[in-house]
């Protein structure tokens, strides 16, 4: 047991605060096989023990959780991506572990995987009910489907999750209106696309065969995805430790306030950074709810060239803005499937990189 005794052996050199490998902390992080391997946990990478969570981005608004024997994909949008956006390193069909799926809406770019993960690892489905009747009209079984409200909860061993009622970023006006702003932006990374002669292909915009042969339809685009069909989700381990996982960046809602004047302080927080293409406007739609949360720990998510609609968003504005108003929150922007490690009991944090692992592990 390789890995409980890693764990036993942080309580004995008791364990300083690692942001990347300081050369005390390093080697016990590197006995704890999950934070040391670019596997995911839903394609059967290592499961981490004790009081340690990992977070793995994954592309898009794509995060995976993992504590003890239970991952949580939250959103899944893994439909294979052309150029110019990078691979991510997983594809569908290997993603087959997920104890459960929380969609934080359900537009096409946050759920086009929904159905080929949640058949294949028999994954639960959560979602706000626009997500979740989508999820169902795309061929998840209604046995899988759970629609859930602001302030409904499941339990896990150690943690719960909870739904907050979310806003979506404020792309369109309650009427359908599309936001000037938006259309803006659209058109100034329209033109440089066309410019710099970058001209991705679609890679998540269309029709898509199921396993079992049907088409499948993508998403949902009712306009009440913006004030009904956005969630966020509250992790809640047993020691206390919280995390808020957010897609959106839309203005807070009332149900995250109660949730901040509850809770009082996250350790974790993830927000979307993206909808509006250019740092300067998009800080203004993210950077409040950062504020809300005050977290200690900010990852950002959805900032990624996803191979079509989307441009790289550049993460530095977006952390130096954080920094002035928020200098204890520190910023991670995790490359695709590294493990971000958490020990939810003395709040160290870990970003396993490839060069503090063994040559035999850099996969
Ligand atoms: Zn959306």
């Amino acid at each position: 047991m390789r890995v409980a005794s890693a764990l036993a052996a942080l309580g004995v050199l008791g364990l300083a605060v690692s942001h990347a490998a300081s050369a005390q902390t390093a080697p016990a992080w590197a006995q704890i096989g999950a934070c040391q391997t670019l596997s995911m946990g839903a394609v059967g990478g290592p499961a981490p023990a004790g009081d340690v969570a990992v977070l793995r981005y994954a592309g898009s608004s794509n995060y995976e959780l993992t504590y003890r024997d239970t991952v949580l994909l939250f959103n899944a949008e893994y439909t294979k991506r052309l150029p110019p956006a990078r691979s991510l390193g997983v594809e569908e069909p290997q993603l087959t572990k997920a104890t459960a799926i929380y969609i934080g809406h359900g537009h096409s770019d946050h759920m086009a995987s929904v159905p080929f993960v949640a058949l294949q690892s028999k994954a639960k489905v959560y979602g706000a009910k626009l997500s979740t009747d989508a999820a169902l009209a795309m061929g998840v079984p209604q046995a899988q489907v759970v629609a859930v409200k602001n302030g409904d909860v499941q339990k896990y061993p150690g943690f719960t999750v909870e739904a907050v009622l979310a806003r979506h970023a404020s792309v369109f006006d309650e009427t359908g209106k599309v936001n000037p702003m938006f259309q803006a932006s659209t058109a100034a990374w329209d033109a440089m696309r066309k410019a710099t002669q970058i001209d991705p292909q679609i890679g998540w915009n269309g029709q898509r065969k199921m396993p079992n042969g049907q088409m499948m339809a993508q998403g949902t685009s009712d306009r009440h995805v913006l004030d009904e069909g956005t969630m966020g989700y509250l992790v809640t381990f047993e020691t206390g430790y919280k995390m808020y996982i957010l897609d959106s960046s839309g203005n807070p809602t009332k149900e995250q306030q109660a949730m901040m004047a509850r809770v009082g302080h996250l350790d974790v927080a993830t927000v979307s950074y993206q909808g509006f293409f250019i740092a300067q406007r998009q800080i203004e739609q993210t950077l409040p709810l950062v504020e809300l949360f005050k977290p200690d720990v900010f990852l950002p998510n959805h900032h990624d060239e996803t191979g079509g609609f989307y441009p790289d968003m550049a993460g530095y504005p977006l952390f130096m803005a954080i920094r002035e108003k928020l200098p204890r929150t520190q910023s991670i922007a995790p490359m695709y499937r590294t493990p971000v490690c958490f020990n939810t009991k003395t709040k160290d944090v870990f970003v396993g990189e490839t060069w503090t692992w063994p040559a035999d592990k850099k996969n």
